[in-house]
């Protein structure tokens, strides 16, 4: 049973939930989510600040050499599939819908590079679509913390937070299990001296008995 102290905890420690990644346009949100599988959201950002600068517009993006694309984006790891995803991106976007990222899971989840996950992020984002995508954080926090089991696939995470969160909230609380995940219930050296979930945190119980 989620307790309202859970809520208000994660309210003080992340009171400011908002993706990381630097957009202006949806389908910048949309391309650097695509980008940052497999890397952090500092390094995503540090490319597509230099990407979206000089290629200011989906056209030019389409129109863009991919290796003049692999040269900007090479530090995110897998740049050639990557570069390819932008250029198809942007050309199915412009053929598509005119340019826009349509609220439309199954068109954004046939795109290159783009699953369920970025979908996930993109829909809430832009159109406050109650859903909850399971990043890497998302997933580590709510198996520590018992809102899914060690085992469970990520669909199945998703769907046991889908089920428990408030659904009006689900916006909101993805930023924050992301965000308490990624700065105090990291991967390695947790900080959980002083972390308001002990009590409900499998991982911190596990250590108390060693
Ligand atoms: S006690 Fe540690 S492992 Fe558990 S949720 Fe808090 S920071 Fe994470």
């Amino acid at each position: 049973m989620i307790t309202n102290k859970f809520y208000e905890d994660l309210d003080r420690l992340i009171p400011n939930p908002v993706c990381e990644l630097h957009y202006t346009k949806d389908y910048e949100l949309l391309l650097a989510v695509m980008m940052s599988a497999q890397t952090t959201d500092k390094r995503v950002n540090m490319v597509t600040d230099i990407l979206y600068k000089k290629y200011p517009t989906l056209e030019e993006l389409k129109n863009a050499s991919i290796e003049d694309l692999i040269q900007i984006i090479r530090p995110i790891g897998t740049f050639h599939k990557k570069a390819q995803n932008i250029k198809m991106i942007a050309k199915d976007l412009l053929e598509h819908s005119d340019g826009k990222v349509p609220n439309d899971r199954a068109y954004l989840e046939s795109l290159p590079g783009v699953g369920r996950k970025t979908t996930n992020v993109v829909l809430s984002i832009l159109y406050n679509v109650p859903c909850i995508a399971v990043d890497t954080h998302v997933e580590r926090v709510s198996k520590r913390i018992g809102l899914a089991n060690e085992k469970d696939s990520v669909l199945e995470v998703e769907k046991k937070l889908t089920r428990k969160l408030p659904k009006d909230q689900l916006n909101k609380l993805h930023h924050q299990l992301l965000l308490f995940g990624r700065y105090y219930c990291k991967s390695r050296n947790p900080e959980c001296e002083t972390c308001p979930f002990q009590d409900m945190c499998k991982n911190y119980k596990k250590q108390q008995k060693k």
